[in-house]
């Protein structure tokens, strides 16, 4: 997969708006247009409003991971304040956009001194999406902090494969996921994998930034494969832990992955 970024990572200017209970709208700028940002799955349009009016800026494009309303639900009303460019993947529940792209496309904004490469992540939804480009990895509900979205649609030997994906991109490669769920999803990766250091070093990071009600996003591909339970369904830890979850031997990466995230779902 080639990415002809222009830009270094750290030059990349992302920026966090807060919506509903725990979502991340993640505002871009762009790089060759000052004052322009491009929104990533604007599930409500009162926050982002808001944000662009504190701070002086104008929507330029809005890019959708998949189709869930509370990613896609506050686009009609932003086009209100002008038509923009709304990429996302094909799917007939996202009649809104108007650039469709798909796994192995680039999404180009040149005007803007944009460009992603666009990864097929299957599992969470069908035709979920993932725009990478920039040092920056925008991954909707695929793969959170510590943790990875509800397989709604998929199965496992396809989420673990779109997961295996994302874990292969460079080391540096900053996360941008859909959700603030790293606290919550931490317990979960220590009840799985107790002997954890990194992990266990992570879980007071985050409780420091939480505790100061700041995000914990964006995390890294290096650290995730640290402390992530969904990208380390090859280590014998995991297998051991899922073995005994199942009362069965379990093998492969994606049935470990499987029996982790039927877990999961069951966990408190
Ligand atoms: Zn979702």
């Amino acid at each position: 997969m080639s990415n002809q970024s222009t830009l270094p990572a750290a030059a990349l200017g992302v920026r966090p708006v807060r919506a509903f209970a725990d979502n991340y709208i993640w505002l871009i700028d762009a790089p060759s247009e000052p004052g322009s940002v491009v929104a990533v799955d604007p599930g409500e349009a009162a926050p982002v409003e808001a944000e662009l009016d504190r701070s002086g800026t104008r929507l330029a494009a809005i890019l959708l991971t998949h189709h869930h309303p509370d990613h896609i639900g506050g686009v009609t009303r932003l086009l209100e304040r002008g038509r923009v460019p709304v990429i996302g993947p094909d799917d007939a529940r996202i009649p809104i956009r108007t650039r469709t792209v798909g796994d192995r496309e680039r999404c180009e904004l040149p005007e803007l001194g944009l460009a992603f490469d666009i990864l097929g992540v299957p599992g969470h939804t069908l035709s979920h999406i993932a725009f990478w480009g920039h040092g920056a990895l925008f991954c909707g509900d695929t793969l959170f902090s510590a943790g990875c979205g509800r397989m709604f649609e998929g199965t496992p030997v396809q989420m673990n494969a779109s997961l295996s994906r994302l874990k292969s991109l460079p080391a540096e490669t900053a996360v941008y996921c859909g959700h603030e769920y790293t606290a919550a999803n931490l317990k979960f990766a220590l009840a799985a994998e107790p002997d954890n250091r990194a992990a266990r070093d992570y879980q007071a990071r985050v409780a420091a930034l939480r505790g100061a009600d700041a995000p914990t996003l964006p995390s890294r591909i290096d650290l995730e494969r640290q402390v992530n339970p969904f990208l380390r369904c090859d280590e014998p830890a995991l297998r051991a832990a899922a073995s005994a979850r199942a009362g069965r031997p379990v093998e492969a990466a994606a049935e470990v992955f499987g029996v982790l995230r039927a877990w999961k779902d069951q966990f408190r």
